[in-house]
């Protein structure tokens, strides 16, 4: 088994081989984890939320789901939901447009840099930014469309598990979003917290 600390704020690559497992922990609760997947043998073909939702009929993952490719191929199986279901697969990874555009002055680190970032550090480099699964994200559709994010209500110690149906390259991002707006609450209010991924 091998341990990987997500800094808060910060990215990490982790390599999972085919039938192996990833958990991913948030030790203080509430922390919204960034997920990504790569085909270890072919970085072009990555995990696609939408492609995924449209063959669960749920814009919410769940147990048992499985997670397919832009090319419809299936990549992982939800093996187990530690989290009561608060997931999204809505929110675009967040950038530094994203801040700017809220108002946030200077350089903000961003879940879609902590990708580059965490795949440089393999040796590739990432041109595209894929739909992630938001695992720890509370997010919500209204009857009449109007999508929000109520206060995020998940406990310390929540994870999932996820079984690797062909070799990976999954990246985790602990969001750095931090900012006050009404109405899109995202992470804890005392800020971003560091994650925990284990590969075995
Ligand atoms: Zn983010």
């Amino acid at each position: 088994m091998t341990e990987t600390i997500v800094p808060a704020r910060e990215g990490r690559a982790v390599k999972v081989g085919r039938g192996q497992r990833i958990r991913i922990t948030t030790p203080k609760g509430a922390q919204a984890a960034d997920f990504f997947a790569y085909n270890a043998e072919s970085l072009s073909e990555w995990l696609s939320a939408n492609h995924t939702w449209v063959t669960t009929f749920c814009v919410k993952p769940r147990e048992g789901d499985v997670f397919i490719s832009r090319f419809r191929r299936p990549m992982l199986k939800f093996v187990k939901d530690g989290a009561n279901g608060v997931h999204d697969m809505m929110i675009a990874a967040c950038d530094q447009f994203r801040y700017e555009h809220f108002g946030f002055k200077g350089p903000h680190a961003s879940c879609s840099e902590n990708l580059c970032v965490a795949m440089r550090r393999l040796g590739h480099q990432v041109d595209v930014i894929p739909q992630p699964i938001n695992f720890f994200t509370n997010t919500h559709v209204e009857a009449d469309g109007r999508f929000v994010s109520p206060p995020n209500p998940v406990a310390p110690g929540a994870f999932v598990e996820l079984e690797a149906l062909m070799d990976l390259i999954c990246v985790v991002s602990s969001c750095p979003f931090d900012l006050k707006v009404d109405g899109w609450t995202i992470n804890a209010d005392q800020g971003p917290s560091e994650l925990i991924v284990t590969v075995a």
